[in-house]
């Protein structure tokens, strides 16, 4: 029997989906499709330098799993880079963290991930989530 795949979890918010070496027509690529949580896994471990098994406790996955999701995922951008291929990003069983936020500062709420440290209208570091908000007043 196949164990149902959990949803592994993912708090960073990417802006692009859709990366290509320039000045070459898309007809003329290939396409690599990297998932949404190999992306997360790279976001954790290679940009926000954490710990694998940090990383894998955020993500909702073993420290084996996210040590194989890493590899495919390095796999991918590499041969993306050295052989010129085209990078999709898409798809994996995920589950977006999001949470909502008050800024004491200019008074605003917004939804962010979970991994959120500022204002995104005045940059304050001083933000707190709606729970904390109400458990003030
Ligand atoms: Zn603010």
């Amino acid at each position: 029997m196949v164990r149902p795949r959990l949803q592994r979890k993912v708090s960073g918010e990417f802006n692009a989906t859709y990366f290509k070496p320039a000045g070459i027509p898309v007809r003329d690529l290939q396409t690599i499709n990297l998932t949404v949580d190999e992306l997360e896994a790279v976001r954790l471990t290679d940009l926000e330098d954490l710990y694998q098994a940090d990383a894998a406790e955020k993500m909702n996955v073993s420290r084996q799993t996210l040590g194989n999701i890493l590899k495919s995922a390095h796999k991918k951008i590499a041969e993306a880079l050295i052989q010129g291929k085209a990078i999709r990003i898409e798809g994996g069983v995920i589950e977006y963290v999001r949470g909502k936020f008050y800024c004491p500062e200019c008074e605003k709420t917004f939804i962010g991930s979970e991994t959120v440290e500022n204002c995104p209208e005045c940059k304050s570091s001083k933000i707190k989530s709606i729970n904390e908000k109400a458990r003030d007043s």
